[in-house]
């Protein structure tokens, strides 16, 4: 749905599964709200079942994914299920969870596309005002590096530098103007990934335990593992992540360039760009 009106869903729709790093069967309720509620998790499995608004200075942590808390109430690896919502242009949601988790899909968002659409979207009748930005904003950190300018939607250009040297991948690059055809066509299937020598490492830290051959394309010593649904999958899945931490921000229009961009370093820039726009005040951590 195109309009320049606010957006949320007709009805509630529900889908369940095996969470990504806690390896726990979780539910998700997708739930419609009114106008200016912006993206919502409700940690229902907690009393008094806190919410948690999906916003820049939310984020607590950014180790292998994104996790927004709030009152000691939290919830991880958000990005996928925020990125379909702004895939879709869907501006006001409630995200039920009934743990610290939502289930992990196929390790993309086309699940979580699919329940959007079961659930259908409707317009409210208020404007959407998408954020914009009036100078360029940019974070850098190591060998990584974003760039937010000003434009006129959301475009995206994301570098997947194959820094391992690994044989079966390449330095991968993507470029997409972010509209709901072109984010359900060529972003949303697009798998986590996941190198078979680190899963060892990452299950030792507790994470990736519902990673598995269902939920991650899996990256062997010289080959990968899980037949690719585009050769440059990685890279799609790394713009897919940065829409959905980009959406911590709303609905923004900006030119992004990313170069080997992370949940740290994407969060870093959401939060760069709330300062620059005055819709946090003052610093509060240094991510
Ligand atoms: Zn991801």
């Amino acid at each position: 749905m195109h309009s320049s009106y606010q957006t949320t869903l007709l009805q509630p729709v529900t889908m369940s599964g095996v969470a990504l790093h806690t390896g726990c069967e979780a539910t998700i309720t997708l739930r419609p709200a009114g106008p200016e509620t912006g993206i919502v998790w409700r940690r229902v499995d907690l009393p008094g079942a806190p919410d948690i608004a999906a916003l820049p200075q939310n984020v607590v942590n950014t180790q292998r994914c994104t996790v927004i808390g709030k009152g000691g109430a939290v919830v991880r690896t958000v990005e996928h299920v925020m990125a379909a919502l702004r895939g879709l242009e869907v501006d006001n949601c409630i995200v039920e969870v009934d743990g610290e988790e939502p289930p992990a899909g196929d390790g993309s968002a086309a699940e979580f596309v699919a329940l959007i659409h079961r659930a259908g979207l409707c317009s409210l009748p208020v404007p959407r005002s998408p954020v914009t930005l009036d100078a360029p904003v940019f974070v850098e950190e190591g060998r990584s590096q974003l760039v937010a300018l000003p434009h006129d939607r959301l475009s995206i250009s994301c570098v997947f530098a194959n820094d391992r040297n690994h044989p079966a991948l390449t330095h991968q690059w993507v470029e997409f103007d972010i509209d709901p055809h072109t984010f359900e066509d060529e972003i949303a299937a697009a798998r986590t990934i996941g190198f078979l020598q680190e899963i060892e490492e990452l299950r030792r830290q507790g994470l990736a335990l519902g990673g598995n051959f269902d939920t991650a394309v899996v990256i062997g010593e010289d080959r990968i593992l899980t037949p690719l649904r585009f050769p440059d999958e990685p890279a799609r899945h790394k713009l897919l992540d940065l829409v959905g931490d980009l959406a911590l921000l709303g609905h923004l229009h900006a030119r992004i360039i990313a170069v080997r961009p992370s949940h740290r370093l994407n969060t870093r820039l959401t939060y760069r760009i709330a300062e620059q726009l005055g819709l946090v005040s003052g610093y509060i951590q240094s991510r």
